[in-house]
């Protein structure tokens, strides 16, 4: 009998933040998932997933636990990356340096601490994705190598480098699996 192929195994970023939903939505995409708090835990990934929540208590989790090295090397060699609100933050050029971009923290100002809207995102069909905004950063610039799939008043809300997307809003706290189901066909596009 034939063997089933084996289920991507992504590791989400479990310090501080939403972690807990993004692991639902891999679960339910078809992926097994591993919290990932030391740098042991990133061994024999296929993806890692950075979720929302704050940035700054996050990048001194990253440094407590001795995270940004491994973090970063796993980037240069080409791990598949998602980003979400904070994680979009962790991934940019002045944080840990893995997408060319640079985000803005609360951009959508301080007042407007949430609020939904319909974004329709470039490479996901089926119609626009219902997104949650918490506070949540823009792209305020980036790179030749940085497609924006997505914007919402004209700033860059979604992008993606290579096999890293990154995402202003939540996607994990809707019922829509699109989004983590496009993040998965990355995956398993990357050469092993
Ligand atoms: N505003 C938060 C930060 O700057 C991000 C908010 C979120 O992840 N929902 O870290």
């Amino acid at each position: 009998m034939a063997s089933e192929p084996r289920q991507p195994l992504i590791g989400v970023l479990a310090l501080q933040g939403g972690f807990e939903a993004h692991e639902r939505m891999l679960s339910r995409t078809g992926a097994d998932t591993r919290e990932v708090r030391v740098a042991g835990d990133l061994e024999g990934l296929d993806g890692l997933v950075i979720p929302g929540g704050e940035s700054t208590t996050m990048t001194l989790g990253i440094e407590r636990e001795g995270l940004a090295g491994p973090l970063r090397r796993l980037g240069a060699a080409g791990l598949p990356m998602l980003g979400s609100c904070a994680g979009l933050i962790m991934l940019d050029r002045d944080h840990l340096g893995i997408m060319d971009l640079v985000a803005v923290r609360n951009a959508f100002g301080r007042q407007i601490h949430s609020f939904e809207a319909d974004v329709e995102v470039r490479g996901i069909p089926g119609g626009p994705l219902r997104a949650i905004f918490i506070r949540a950063p823009w792209i305020a610039d980036h790179g030749p190598a940085v497609e924006v799939l997505a914007t919402v008043e004209g700033h860059p809300v979604a992008a993606r480098e290579g096999s890293r997307v990154a995402v202003s809003f939540h996607a994990e706290l809707s019922h829509d699996v699109r989004l983590h189901r496009y993040f998965l066909e990355l995956v398993r596009e990357q050469p092993v």
